[in-house]
């Protein structure tokens, strides 16, 4: 399989202007409709706002680029997640999941899709091809996983399912298509939430889904439409303008991230570390081989959950906060949600500041007893 390419940022920010008349605006227009103007025949034109949306076309359009492939956007990245699951799954399917990744996932398996027949089983990403994907209709792959950094090799999976007769959905939430590209390793389909870097100003919540087969994008489409779960105009709007400075922010996400990894993998409080970036990290090679970037998210685990706290608390530029991709960098101690992880485990999402003011401060919070 050849080396995934990424996508042409300067492509993408000339996406509309090369479909402008003369007068329009450089910028996207923000359009809120329920209701077009609609007299005769309908064919072919917007009809609700439940179907259509000019703004949100934009973004899929910009989505697409970037995955090179027909985007679906959806009003968050659980609504994406969902979306290939109820569209394609029929009681009696069986569907393999992460175990170690996105909690909420699993949660919809267990309190939604068992009630309606479709069971489901649980297997670590690290090794997750081990068992074969024999029976399994749709096989559910988050690689890195989040929260705790384990890859997988995308294209063998992606091959074992096909060969098995099944779909694989990735969740690529963590890399964004400027920084792994699952569809170039075989995937079906792409899940996203681009409440995280994509928006990546920490205040809208996205998702999209995106596909080359058309039938699966189809199937996609209606059920948006017959479920309703719909984005809203002003939130496809911020995406859209924000995916114009993705590869610039995702750049200095992931440069900080790698500087800092380095730095930390060295500082006499850090207990353990998981950055796929580093060299001693025990999927590297994996990650050099599928992702273009080593990602800007990372594992560290202090001597305890009191030390992390401390340390989240004790430094200038984190904010303590669930979620991550904004510019902000935030920290957060995941076991308080009951993920499979040590007490002293801090998920790092690198933001836009500078590497050496970050550094500064998250090695003053470390060394004040973090
Ligand atoms: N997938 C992954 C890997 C996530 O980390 C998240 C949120 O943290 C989601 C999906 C869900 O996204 P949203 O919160 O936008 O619904």
């Amino acid at each position: 399989m050849p080396n995934p390419e990424p996508p042409s940022p300067a492509e993408l920010l000339h996406l509309r202007g090369r479909t402008l008349e003369k007068g329009e605006p450089i910028a996207l227009p923000l359009t809120l409709a329920s209701m077009y103007h609609l007299p005769g025949d309908p064919a072919g034109f917007p009809g609700y706002g439940r179907s259509d949306n000019p703004t949100w076309e934009a973004a899929e359009k910009a989505l697409g680029h970037l995955e090179a492939a027909e985007a679906v956007l959806f009003p968050s990245g659980m609504a994406a997640v969902a979306a290939p699951l109820f569209a394609l799954l029929a009681a009696g399917d069986r569907v393999l999941l992460p175990s170690d990744g996105y909690y909420t996932t699993r949660l919809l398996a267990d309190r939604v899709l068992a009630r309606l027949g479709v069971t489901f089983d649980l297997r670590p990403t690290a090794g997750f091809a081990e068992g074969g994907f024999a029976g399994y209709r749709l096989v559910f792959v988050e690689s890195p996983s989040n929260p705790g950094l384990d890859l997988c090799d995308i294209a063998d999976v992606a091959a074992g399912v096909r060969a098995a007769g099944g779909l694989t959905v990735v969740d690529n939430t963590t890399m964004t298509p400027f920084g792994q590209r699952p569809l170039d390793l075989g995937a079906d389909i792409v899940v996203a939430s681009d409440t995280k870097a994509p928006g990546g100003h920490s205040d809208i919540l996205m998702g999209h889904v995106a596909s080359r087969d058309p039938a699966l994008v189809a199937a996609i489409r209606e059920w948006r439409k017959l479920s309703g779960s719909i984005p809203g105009p002003f939130e496809a709007w911020l995406l859209h303008r924000s995916l114009e400075t993705l590869e610039l922010r995702l750049d200095r996400m992931c440069r900080t991230a790698g500087i800092v990894a380095e730095r930390l993998a060295t500082h006499p409080a850090v207990r353990a570390i998981r950055y796929p970036g580093l060299p001693k990290d025990h999927a590297h090679n994996l990650a050099t081989r599928q992702m273009l970037r080593p990602g800007f998210l990372i594992g560290l685990t202090l001597a305890s959950g009191a030390a992390a706290d401390a340390f989240i608390a004790a430094c200038r530029f984190l904010r303590p906060a669930t979620s991550f991709g904004g510019v902000h960098t935030s920290a957060e101690r995941r076991d308080r949600w009951g993920d499979a992880v040590a007490p002293g485990f801090v998920r790092l999402a690198i933001g836009c500041e500078p590497a050496e003011e970050l550094w500064a401060a998250l090695e003053a919070a470390l060394s004040a007893g973090g």
